[in-house]
């Protein structure tokens, strides 16, 4: 059988070097004669498992002591709730940043628990492209009890070049572009994103938090295992921890330390994503509906103009091996998604797909 290369934007591809390494220790894990699934999380093989996960990704993204790392259940969509759930009540104000569909997401989930400001931050520029509002621009709340955001939003292709400002405690939406740039952690006091795009697969969710932060939430009447305070201080283990995703997450940040760690995934990300829009922006067949200043190095969504022909390149696309490229269904088109795990050599073939469907029908 031979690998596709798959553009899907979540759950989203894995390094194939990963892969294999979990199919040949799939039977019988540091040789328990077990799989790594079947293993009590309390054991000290999968302990020592745990450690080492976070100490990678720790020194993978510069985190330091002021943070927790916690690998917690459910996916972003959970976090949604879980943090104004901690934070927000009637008395104070959040402010929701909303570039697109998962920020805004974020900010009418969190409007069930407190007040919350919601500032677009898209639009249509002049030139009928999609793209962000200047922060200066924004109506912001005088004292939010947090400013939460979504760096890349994925459905959209739209990318913050920057983190925001804010007046209050930082929570940013990783989900899409999580070990893709070199941030400064100490920039943001709550980091969290669903694994299933640049860490692993699907069920668990990565958290990085602020000490200080999770003092301050109140969990007093809501379930233990929602709380971050016990979590953290339980290691993110209160309750069986979604073991499997773990372990693929401590292979990829095996793979990525060995890769050059996301200093080169930055580098790489840049690189692919230039290919595909420089190859986009020759001329008019296809086309990027994003303003190149915001422009996502991650999702990259585009359209071919006699729109007619988008099902009949997914459906030619799909035959040649390179899945995973239908657009989401609020926005239709094509949308190839290139995370960390997509090798250049993907892009290169998915360029050359692109150029002969145009000399066909162009
Ligand atoms: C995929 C995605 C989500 C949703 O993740 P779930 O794990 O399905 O809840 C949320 N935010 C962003 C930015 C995403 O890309």
């Amino acid at each position: 059988m031979s690998r596709t290369f798959n553009f899907c934007a979540g759950p989203a591809a894995l390094p194939q070097s990963v892969m294999l390494k979990a199919q040949q220790e799939l039977l019988d894990w540091k040789g328990l004669g077990v799989s790594v699934m079947e293993v009590s999380h309390r054991s000290s093989e999968y302990q020592e498992l745990a450690n080492k996960a976070e100490s990678d990704l720790r020194a993978l993204m510069g985190i330091g002591e002021q943070h927790a790392v916690l690998f917690m259940h459910g996916g972003a969509t959970h976090q949604f709730s879980n943090i104004p759930m901690g934070l927000l009540n009637s008395d104070v104000e959040a402010e929701y940043i909303t570039n697109g569909i998962w920020s805004d997401k974020a900010a009418d989930e969190a409007s069930r628990f407190g007040r919350v400001n919601k500032i677009n931050a898209i639009c249509t520029d002049e030139n009928n492209l999609r793209s962000l509002i200047e922060q200066d621009c924004w109506e912001r709340s005088s004292s939010p009890v947090y400013t939460h955001y979504t760096p890349n939003e994925t459905i959209e292709g739209l990318r913050f070049e920057q983190a925001v400002s804010s007046k209050g405690p930082l929570v940013a939406d990783m989900s899409s572009c999580i070990l893709s740039e070199n941030i400064d952690v100490n920039d943001f006091d709550f980091i969290y994103a669903g694994a299933q795009k640049n860490i692993g697969p699907a069920g668990m969710t990565l958290v990085i938090v602020k000490h200080s932060l999770i003092e301050q939430m109140n969990f007093e009447h809501l379930p233990r295992v929602l709380n971050y305070q016990i979590q953290s201080k339980q290691g993110s283990m209160l309750n069986t921890p979604p073991t499997f995703a773990w372990y693929l997450a401590s292979l990829v940040f095996e793979w990525l330390i060995e890769q050059g760690g996301v200093v080169k995934m930055e580098e790489l990300a840049i690189e692919k994503s230039k290919m595909l829009y420089d190859f986009i922006d020759r001329d008019e067949f296809y086309h990027n509906p994003v303003a190149i200043k915001n422009r996502s190095r991650m999702n990259i969504p585009f359209i071919i103009q006699d729109s007619n022909l988008n099902p009949v390149f997914i459906q030619q696309a799909t035959e040649a091996g390179l899945v995973g490229l239908k657009g989401h269904r609020s926005v239709g088109g094509m949308r190839a998604s290139l995370y960390n795990s997509m090798p250049i050599e993907g892009v290169s073939a998915l360029i050359d797909f692109m150029q002969q469907f145009k000399q066909k029908y162009g």
